[in-house]
C-alpha cells in the first residue's frame, strides 16, 4: 500500500505543482505537504495566501516546522474561505464563548454539589432520632403513631 502511494507520488505532480501548471521537481518543497489526491487543500491555500507567499514561508522554516506550518495555513485558508470576515477567528471566539460557558456550568454543578454535601451531612445528624424511633415503633407497636406524634 505504501509503495503503490509513492509511486503514484512519483509519477504524478504534487497538487500545488499540478495546480500552477509546472513540472514537480524532485526537491519541490509543496510536494510532502500537498499530495495530489489533496488538489483542493493547496487551491484553498493559493487563494487566500498566495504560492510565492507560501514557498517563502516553507524556504525560511525548518523542514521540521513545514508540515505544522502547511497545516495551519490550510486550517485559516480553509476558514477564511467558509467566513471571509473572521476566518478561523470566528470559531476560536465561538470556542472561548463555549468554554466560559462550560466552566460556568462546572462553578454551578460544584456549587450544587457542595449545597448536597453540607444537606447530607445535616441529615446524618437525624439517623439516631429515627433509628430512635423506629426502636420505639418496634417496642410499642399498637400504641405509636408517627404521623400523630409529628
Ligand atoms: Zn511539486
Amino acid at each position: 500500500m505504501a509503495s503503490s502511494s509513492s509511486s503514484s507520488n512519483s509519477n504524478s505532480p504534487c497538487a500545488a505543482c499540478k495546480f500552477l501548471r509546472r513540472k514537480c521537481q524532485p526537491e519541490c518543497v509543496f510536494a510532502p505537504y500537498f499530495p495530489p489526491d489533496q488538489p483542493q487543500k493547496f487551491a484553498n491555500v493559493h487563494k487566500v495566501f498566495g504560492a510565492s507567499n507560501v514557498t517563502k514561508l516553507l524556504n525560511e522554516l525548518l523542514p521540521s516546522q513545514r508540515e505544522d506550518a502547511v497545516n495551519s495555513l490550510a486550517y485559516e485558508a480553509d476558514m477564511r474561505l467558509r467566513d471571509p470576515v473572521y476566518g478561523c477567528v470566528g470559531v476560536i471566539s465561538l470556542l472561548q464563548h463555549q468554554l466560559r460557558q462550560l466552566q460556568m456550568d462546572l462553578s454551578c454543578a460544584k456549587s450544587e454539589l457542595s449545597n448536597v454535601n453540607s444537606e447530607r451531612v445535616s441529615l446524618i445528624g437525624f439517623i439516631p432520632v429515627i433509628r430512635n424511633l423506629q426502636e420505639f415503633v418496634c417496642l410499642y407497636p399498637f400504641n405509636f403513631s408517627v404521623r400523630h406524634t409529628i
